[in-house]
């Protein structure tokens, strides 16, 4: 484990060009934290990508900002929110990546300064370098106020006199969003594109562990329960076949320029928008921060 540390730090060392914006030494870990409405949306999202950085030595950390105790035909209160916390920590362990869950409820969650605060305070206690979430436009309340409240995190995490109990960060980290396919008012565009084929495997069995979203909630709410197999394999089989996602034309773009070639190779992928309201980064700055980023 010290040696794939040491030669992550190395590899990253190697591909850094220092960027005056970043700031930060050559071959220091990269911090990551994910910022999801519920305790699966980190891990669909953005679990293939996650599961690369940990890979590579970089610290993760996923951030649901609700319990999820809504998420249910049948279970509900806070037997659901165990369950599913339980949940969360086995697709952690299965990342590689860290795990908390805000006790919020589900399908409540408002964009108030409390827990704006509480956001400033992950981000800040993570030193992260990139932070990830949803875009604040979005079928589910909880995602679009989620986005809302990491928006308003960014540049106030660099504000010394906002909850000044935790220093605030020197920099401004690199905002992004997770991929969707909401149309209005501007549809997602994939600034950066990770080819996860080789982490896809991994990323299907942390979906795996949600299995009170994957095999039960999700195809309840979504008519299709009738779908779902029996049998672990099958099981595993159905999500790698269903939650695969396609690779649109504009993410193979993207793939392409960051990838080169060899990007035509790649059969899964995840997708990221950057936000205008921290770090504007050089296409160095991201080939820094996105060490997987290497061109054949
Ligand atoms: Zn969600």
């Amino acid at each position: 484990m010290h040696f794939l540390r040491f030669l992550c730090f190395a590899i990253m060392g190697h591909l850094c060009v220092m960027s005056p914006s970043l700031g930060q030494a050559a071959n220091s870990p990269i911090h990551i934290i994910m910022i999801g409405a519920h305790p699966d949306d980190c891990d669909i999202d953005g679990g293939g990508t996650a599961a690369l950085f940990a890979s590579m030595g970089c610290s993760v950390k996923f951030l649901s900002l609700t319990n999820g105790d809504a998420g249910h035909q049948t279970m509900k209160g806070p037997a659901l929110a165990k369950r599913r916390l339980e949940e969360a920590q086995e697709a952690a362990r299965r990342l590689g990546v860290t795990y908390e869950v805000l006790d919020h409820h589900d399908g409540q969650l408002v964009p108030s300064l409390e827990i704006r605060l509480e956001v400033i305070r992950a981000i800040r206690n993570w030193h992260a370098d990139v932070v990830i979430s949803h875009r604040p436009n979005d079928y589910h309340p909880d995602h679009r106020y989620t986005g809302i409240l990491v928006q308003d995190a960014a540049y106030m995490v660099a504000v010394p006199d906002i909850a000044p109990e935790t220093p605030a960060l020197q920099k401004n980290p690199l905002f992004l969003y997770f991929e969707d396919k909401f149309q209005r008012p501007n549809p997602f565009r994939p600034d950066i594109c990770v080819d996860i084929s080789s982490s896809f495997a991994k990323k299907i069995s942390a979906l795996d562990a949600h299995e009170s979203q994957m095999y039960e909630w999700l195809p309840w709410i979504g008519h299709y329960l009738d779908q779902v197999p029996s049998g672990k394999s099958a099981k595993l089989q159905w999500l790698a076949e269903t939650r695969g996602g396609k690779i649109t034309p504009e993410a193979r773009q993207s793939l392409d320029k960051w990838y080169g070639p060899a990007s035509s190779q790649a059969e899964h992928a995840e997708s990221f928008e950057i936000c205008e309201y921290g770090l504007q980064p050089t296409e160095a700055d991201i080939r820094h921060l996105f060490p997987m980023l290497v061109r054949h």
